[in-house]
């Protein structure tokens, strides 16, 4: 980073940020405002290029420091334009690059605003299916089209959204529990085994997810969507729908596991315990504290108490 000793002054004038907005968005419009490009004005805040396009989601103590002084807000307002406060546990979801959605009520409003090049900081966020300002339905953004998601999940839509709260108040949730709602969201969406009525439903590979969201599979097979291997988690809108809706399900009724895990056999119930055990211990490095929430936990005690000679062999994940 290029950061002299001496800060940066403060800008003679800063904008007001839009609600929601991410803090790139805001420092691109001031360099529109003054009519410079965005590396001269990275400079003239104290921080350089490669930390402007990664700040959304890094931000360094010295940009915080710097952009405090030169942009005339709190430490605090700088890190809250970021996606800084998800980063821990929902980094899968929250999309890199472009913004994979979009607002356009809020669109519209921005641009009357004159201020049309804004983007909120919820067109990245792989939980949202609403806007978290005005309360619309997020709709889709590819390669420059706008579209809405379609109406294939409308049914569990009020569920979705109950999903998606679970997720936006996640940091608030104890450490286990957190842990196994992300796993969830992976388990959802791995491959379940074929059934005997996948022939007839012309399924060739069907998800998980469809045991809890019966007919998720016949949508998928009439518009397969790939999971993309740095943010797995950030899927097309209807698919998240649906993802979210069968979080929602899990979370009231702990049988939907059950039957979620024996969805899956031979390699795909292999892929499953791996899946499971992988970021649970992911999210809890030492296994006395797995053991510990394992047992904790109504829901899981029971099931790894079940399969618990299952769960042996895959020690090593715990012991790094
Ligand atoms: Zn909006």
């Amino acid at each position: 980073m290029i950061f002299d000793a001496t800060p940066p002054d403060p800008l003679p004038l800063v904008l007001d940020e839009a609600p929601d907005e991410s803090l790139s968005s805001w420092l691109i419009r001031h360099a529109q405002f003054y009519g410079i490009a965005p590396s001269t004005f990275s400079r003239r805040v104290g921080i350089d290029m490669l930390t402007l396009a990664r700040i959304d989601r890094r931000l360094t103590a010295g940009a915080a420091r710097a952009l405090a002084i030169a942009m005339r807000r709190s430490r605090t307002e700088i890190a809250s334009m970021t996606h800084q406060q998800h980063e821990d546990r929902l980094a899968p979801m929250i999309a890199r690059g472009k913004a994979a959605q979009t607002c356009v009520e809020c669109q519209l409003r921005h641009r009357s605003d004159k201020r049309v090049t804004v983007v909120l900081k919820s067109w990245s966020q792989g939980w949202r299916i609403a806007c978290p300002v005005c309360g619309s339905r997020l709709q889709e953004v590819d390669g420059g089209e706008v579209r809405p998601p379609s109406d294939a999940f409308e049914h569990v839509w009020d569920e979705a959204r109950n999903g998606e709260e679970l997720l936006t108040n996640i940091e608030h949730l104890a450490a286990d529990r957190a842990a196994f709602v992300v796993a969830l969201l992976h388990l959802l969406l791995l491959h379940r085994s074929p059934t005997r009525s996948d022939a007839p439903r012309q399924i060739a590979r069907g998800r998980v997810l469809d045991v809890v969201v019966p007919g998720f599979d016949d949508f998928d097979r009439r518009a397969r969507f790939t999971i993309n291997g740095t943010t797995p988690l950030v899927v097309p809108l209807t698919i998240r729908i649906a993802l979210l809706a069968g979080l929602s399900r899990t979370q009231n009724d702990p049988d939907f596991y059950k039957r979620m895990e024996n969805a899956c056999s031979g390699k795909e119930s292999i892929r499953f315990d791996a899946v499971k055990i992988k970021l649970l211990a992911d999210a809890h490095p030492t296994f006395s504290y797995l053991q510990q929430i394992r047992d904790s936990s109504p829901f899981w005690s029971r099931h790894f108490q079940q399969r618990r000679s299952k769960t042996a062999p895959v020690s090593p994940y715990r012991t790094v």
